[in-house]
């Protein structure tokens, strides 16, 4: 057993990473920046050091202060959280030859899935379709132009190295495609110091639905079903529930082919620890892959909700080398997320840093809520807005929502805008309430009479 974990994250999932290290017997270790002296993970933790300025790029994705960290408090793991150095294989493989055991895949899984045009590649030989595109990086104008023709427009310019909704660019003609061509490859060489782009079929009216995966040493890989993340707003999830009601109520052999699907890729990347496969689903239920997130999820809890395993603790015990030990996945009842964002959802989702006057989260039969905020602590510009998540869990689809409702009429979060007033608006939406939407959801909530329902409530 691991006597000694460090955390190489922030926020609210280091919280839940400290979490689960207590319910383990695990001592623990959190890292900080400067803006984060008094953040709720560097005193949950047994230890915290200070590792640097409050820029990521000066603290949290420095690896050799994380590395320092470790050696100094004499760690045997480094769990990297999402985000940061989470997906990095380099980090991965330095940790190894550190004698610190990295909680995520090995560094050659990674490797197999290092970026979205990789991934491509190796779906294709596993036998599972992404959409249709270009074979590799698309270099020239030409290419661009001769792959858009081929597949059909609309077509998405994707950034290899992007992620988090960022680096990715729709083009319905020649006209908007060059000019997109050209503006990608600058931007995202700025963005991530990478200007690979590659062109694939924009997929219209898509669902966005992606599979849980564990994997252990000893070759077992197992899916623990399928999360709809299809609510999004610029790319980015806001609400995810499980199951998917478009499975669910509608496509219910897709469970069995998907998830066959994911396993398949896993087991061509000799895949090992928590992992998710990402989907996009079109309306007469073709799927066709799009990325492997190789770390834990945000969206992780609403999968634990329904099958009863706790998916961090899982990955600490295969990192171990333990064999997994769950036998039959079952699923039970429905599970939904709100992702409470520190955000105006009224001025384009801008971000609302500051002090949190008052922080009063719900509770109740079916609420759990994993945050890191409380009542006067201030939320820094430096990073990700996110500071919760909200989950409600019920015996069917209609009770999740009814907690939900409930919960967020109770969450109370005074002194910043939050999304809370906008969630509360997609929860009583009749569509959603049908269980009838594709990632288009949003902006037609945003366009339709009901933007006025919702700033009233705002
Ligand atoms: P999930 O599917 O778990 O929601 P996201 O893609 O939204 O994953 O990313 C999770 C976290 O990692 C977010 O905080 C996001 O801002 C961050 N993130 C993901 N990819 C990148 C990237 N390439 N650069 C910077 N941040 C990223
Ligand atoms: P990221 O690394 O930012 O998570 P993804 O490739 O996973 O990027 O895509 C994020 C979101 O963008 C998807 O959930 C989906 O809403 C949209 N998207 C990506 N590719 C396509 C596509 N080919 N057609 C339609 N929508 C897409
Ligand atoms: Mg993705």
């Amino acid at each position: 057993m691991y006597e000694k974990i460090l955390v190489a994250n922030r926020g609210e999932i280091a919280v839940r990473i400290i979490r689960a290290c207590k319910e383990l017997n695990i001592k623990t270790v959190a890292v900080y920046s400067e803006a984060d002296a008094n953040s709720m993970h560097a005193q949950m933790a047994d230890e915290a050091i200070c590792i640097g300025r409050s820029p990521a790029s000066e603290s949290y994705l420095m690896i050799e202060r994380m590395i320092s960290a470790a050696e100094i408090t004499d760690v045997d793991a480094i769990h990297p959280g999402y985000g940061f150095l989470s997906e990095s294989a380099h980090f991965a493989d330095i940790c190894e030859k550190c004698n610190i055991r990295f909680i995520g895949p090995s560094p050659r899984a990674m490797r197999a899935l290092e970026d979205k045009a990789v991934s491509r590649v190796l779906a294709k030989k596993a036998g599972v379709p992404a959409p249709p595109g270009s074979e590799g990086l698309v270099e020239t104008e030409q290419e661009a132009l001769a792959t858009a023709r081929r597949v059909g427009y609309p077509v998405m310019i994707k950034a290899i190295a992007g992620g988090g909704g960022r680096g990715m660019r729709t083009a319905h003609n020649d006209i908007s495609l060059v000019k997109g061509f050209h503006t990608a490859r600058t931007e995202e060489e700025k963005a991530f110091g990478n200007s690979g782009v590659y062109i694939e079929k924009y997929i219209e009216n898509p669902h966005h639905i992606e599979f849980q995966i564990l994997g252990d040493t000893k070759g077992n890989i197992i899916h623990l079903g399928e999360r709809d993340c299809s609510i999004q707003r610029r790319h980015q999830k806001i609400v995810e529930e499980t199951p998917s009601p478009l499975i669910e109520y509608k496509y219910k052999d897709l469970r069995k082919k998907m998830g066959k699907a994911a396993i398949k890729i896993a087991e061509a990347a000799n895949y090992t620890n928590a992992g998710t496969v990402e989907f996009i689903v079109d309306e007469h239920a073709n799927f066709y892959f799009l990325e492997v997130n190789k770390r834990i999820q945000v969206e992780h809890p609403i999968t634990e909700e329904v099958t009863g395993v706790d998916l961090v603790k899982q990955q600490i015990l295969i990192a171990m080398g333990e064999p997994l030990k769950i036998g039959d996945v079952t699923f039970k009842g429905h599970a939904i997320e709100c992702r409470i964002n520190a955000e105006d959802p009224f001025d384009d989702f801008r971000p609302s840093p500051g002090r949190i006057e008052m922080y009063y989260p719900p509770g109740g039969r079916g609420v759990r809520v994993d945050s890191h905020a409380y009542a006067g602590y201030t939320i820094s510009p430096y990073y990700d807005s996110m500071i919760g998540k909200l989950v409600t869990y019920g015996k069917d689809r209609r009770e999740a929502m009814t907690i939900m409702i409930r919960a967020l009429s109770e969450f109370m979060i005074t002194g910043i805008k939050t999304t809370i007033p906008f969630e509360q608006a997609i929860l009583q939406d009749p569509n959603f309430a049908r269980g009838v939407y594709s990632t288009n959801f949003v902006d037609q909530l945003l366009n339709s009479g009901r933007r006025g329902l919702i700033e009233d409530k705002a």
